[in-house]
């Protein structure tokens, strides 16, 4: 680094003083007496001394002009003037060369002109040659010193200038201040740094700067530093800026790290000795801390909503509970799943998902105190922590609140949508008291909400819990099924009254779990929809049912019919209708040999998008049956509007045939397939006499464990080649095993 207008500090060389009588001197001689010249170098000869002699003013200023001595041996009178004259052409030029003054003049005036004009030594003709020697052994020692002096504070100054330049363009606030705490100095950095003006600062004690909360810690540091003590502690405060208006320290303030050390006078380091001050820096670390802040914020809080996340809300939960345990107080979690999320990012994109997260995290959040913590753990969940209630209650009318503030609709880009959540609450200390088990146990209340229907909430009931951990390994063991090859179909006949023949069948989903052997699909198929997996499930059903019937068309037994069950989920997007689609042409399956079954949950969601894709299917070729017929809320407009092909008499009517009421309904049911020209089957027909009533009915085809379970692919096969069952001898055991 150069310093402005200064030569570099480094190229100054440095004399060695010791070797002051070897270095060479050149000393100029000007007298007008000859041989006296040529005498003279004899006399003060030393190693290193050169010697040039001339002997008038001219000769001496013109030799002057092209050279540099270190001593002139100067006479007083001159052939063309005075040594006095060879004096003031020195001084006039600021000439350095140390000069001895000889002359003959007894006037002690001379000597003391000649001394005031510049020349370093006088010596009176005559002299004694030692007198001489001693002059000029003098003169030159004291030049080496004062050349010696001079390059030194040149690299003082060079030093002081350097230093006062980094201290003064420092980005840093430097400052030193007495050894009471008021400011001496203080670098221009200030201004930029705190708005102050030098002159604002110099004076005023540093604490004056300093937030009340900082004050001590400062105050320490100060005290240490004033006793002379070495802080290697870096103290990280706020420094209160300008106030504009008043010129005062106000209220806005920058974060800086404060480095304090103390200044010691002549006794350098030592530690005992009282400082003469204390050398302060301040870095400003406003923007670093920003950095930090964002850094912490987005560690701990959702990146979505802003809301505190998981690690934190776990965090404020423990505090809380430490808390309650030490007043003995009650506090609350609450979990929050928004129902049917899922459908807003499926149907309008995840954009509006987003959207609807945020405005809805929003209204929650203005359900809650100051106090409560409302946290986004993902997707669509939500936890509250009420940190301190007096009953359980409390929560309860919280969770009131949240529904109510939740009742008017969002308004998405797509229109109005209406939201309702399911809240599940448990209470320190009833339901745990350790955060996780608290925010768990809230958790499975609200999966109860969610099974008896969603919309709602309720407090954590420990029996829950088994039901609750059973179900989470379900959930992670139907995951895997469809990789490991855990699915299959069955198939139950369904049998022709007139003919006796086996003219339909139902595939029926099975899972063979590693652990728990075969699972029937009432206890997994609504799981795998509440966790998105039905989608893949119905997909390998439809594959694996098409290829089965394909095969069995193949094998000549070409008016053989067979139904498979969606879910309603299933027409909630086009693809499940797609591979459908796909399978039956592929397989060139006839005209309604193939067939899905539909509940009555699917038809009351009658909106254009399920009644188009069910309308696709017919004209794919592919029969709508409707499944449990009658249990439903069943109104014959569906039956207009939907194009149906079969109906599907449920078991509960046909396992209660002479109950009261229900031969009247089958009556209907069997009616309205007449008139609507619709294929009907009764399901769940397990003795002779429902047979016979049924055939008695009109229904002619049945499906039960009368005639068999459902069975595998391999036994079907086995009936098929089977000779029909005798008309009317419903009772006879069916050929194959059952299954
Ligand atoms: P569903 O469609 O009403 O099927 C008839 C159910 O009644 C079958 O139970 C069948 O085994 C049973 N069943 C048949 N005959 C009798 C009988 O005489 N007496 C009694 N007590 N029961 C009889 P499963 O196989 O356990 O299926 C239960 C339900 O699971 C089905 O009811 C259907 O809604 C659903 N399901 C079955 N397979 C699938 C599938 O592949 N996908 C979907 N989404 N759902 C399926
Ligand atoms: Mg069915
Ligand atoms: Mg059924």
């Amino acid at each position: 680094m150069v310093i402005p207008g200064e030569a570099p500090f480094f190229s100054h060389t440095i004399t060695d003083r010791a070797g002051t009588h070897e270095r060479p001197s050149r000393i100029l001689l000007v007298d007008d007496d000859a041989p006296l010249r040529r005498t003279l170098p004899h006399v003060l000869a030393q190693p290193g001394r050169r010697f040039e002699e001339c002997g008038t003013v001219a000769d001496a200023i013109a030799r002057l002009e092209h050279n540099r001595y270190d001593l002139i041996l100067l006479d007083y009178r001159l052939p063309d003037g005075t040594g006095l004259d060879v004096l003031d052409w020195l001084a006039n030029a600021g000439r350095p060369e140390a000069v001895v003054m000889i002359s003959g003049e007894d006037a002690i005036d001379a000597a003391i002109g000649a001394l005031r004009r510049g020349a370093d030594d006088y010596v009176r003709k005559p002299y004694h040659v030692a007198q001489l020697q001693r002059a000029v052994q003098n003169v030159l020692h004291k030049a080496l010193l004062e050349q010696a002096n001079g390059v030194m504070s040149q690299r003082l100054k060079s030093s002081e200038r350097l230093h006062r330049y980094l201290v003064e363009s420092s980005p840093d606030f430097i400052f030193t201040l007495n050894p009471s705490g008021v400011f001496n100095y203080v670098n221009p950095r200030v201004e930029a740094m705190l708005g102050y003006t030098r002159e604002q600062l110099l004076g005023k004690a540093f604490t004056t700067l300093l937030l009340d909360d900082d004050a001590i810690r400062v105050d320490v540091l100060l005290r240490e530093a004033a006793r002379g003590k070495r802080i290697h502690q870096v103290l990280e405060l706020r420094l209160r800026r300008c106030d504009p208006n008043t010129g005062q320290p106000g209220a806005s303030t920058v974060t800086v790290t404060l480095n304090a050390v103390p200044i010691h006078g002549r006794g350098g380091d030592d530690n005992n000795a009282a400082p003469a001050g204390i050398y302060g820096v301040a870095r400003d670390i406003s923007e670093r801390k920003r950095a930090e802040e964002i850094i912490t914020f987005q560690a701990y809080h959702d990146q979505l909503t802003h809301l505190p996340n998981r690690i934190l809300f776990k965090d404020r939960l423990e505090l809380a509970i430490a808390q309650a345990q030490r007043r003995g107080g009650l506090l609350a979690v609450m979990f929050i799943d928004v129902d049917r999320f899922k459908r807003v990012n499926d149907t309008y994109g995840h954009s509006e998902g987003d959207r609807l997260l945020r405005v809805l995290a929003a209204r929650l959040k203005e359900t809650l105190r100051k106090g409560d913590t409302l946290a986004r753990l993902g997707g669509d969940e939500f936890t509250v922590l009420l940190p301190d209630i007096a009953h359980p209650e409390d929560a309860e009318t919280i969770a009131q609140k949240i529904h109510a503030a939740l009742a008017a609709p969002f308004q998405l880009e797509h229109g109005d949508f209406h939201v309702t959540a399911s809240i599940g609450i448990a209470v320190f200390p009833r339901d745990g008291d350790v955060a996780e088990q608290l925010t768990q146990h809230a958790d499975i209340a609200m999966y109860q909400i969610k099974r008896e229907g969603k919309n709602g909430f309720r407090f954590f009931d420990p029996d829950l819990n088994a039901h609750y951990r059973e179900r989470i390994g379900l959930e992670n063991d139907l995951r895997s099924a469809l990789q490991r090859n855990e699915f299959s179909l069955c198939y139950q006949p369904q049998i022709s009254m007139a003919t006796g023949r086996l003219v339909g069948l139902e595939a029926l989903l099975r899972w063979q779990h590693p652990t728990h052997g075969q699972i029937g699909p009432t206890a997994f198929i609504q799981v795998a929809e509440e966790v998105g997996l039905i989608r893949e499930i119905s997909h390998w059903v439809v594959d694996t049912a098409t290829a089965q019937l394909a095969d069995w068309h193949a094998r000549g037994h070409a008016a053989l019919r067979m139904s498979i069950n969606l879910s309603s989920q299933d027409f909630d997007r086009d693809d499940t209708i797609d591979r459908v689609a796909d399978c039956v042409a592929r397989y060139g399956l006839a005209q309604d040999r193939f067939e899905v079954e539909i509940t009555e949950r699917v038809m009351m969601r009658d909106t254009a998008d399920v009644i188009a894709r069910i309308r696709r299917l017919r004209e794919c070729g592919v029969g709508i049956s409707i499944d449990d017929f009658g249990t439903g809320y069943s109104a014959l407009a569906y039956l207009q509007k939907f194009p149906v092909s079969s109906l599907k008499i449920d078991r509960s009517f046909v396992n209660n045939l002479n109950g009261q009421g229900t031969q009247p309904i089958i009556s209907a049911i069997t009616g309205i397939a007449r008139g609507f020209g619709l294929h009907l089957v009764a399901e769940g027909v397990e003795r002779p006499e429902q047979a016979r009533h049924l055939k008695d009915m009109g229904c002619d085809t049945m499906q039960g464990y009368l005639f068999s379970r459902p069975i595998s692919a391999d036994d079907v096969n086995r009936w098929l080649d089977a000779p029909p069952l005798p008309p009317g001898a419903l009772s006879i055991t069916p050929p194959p095993q059952q299954a």
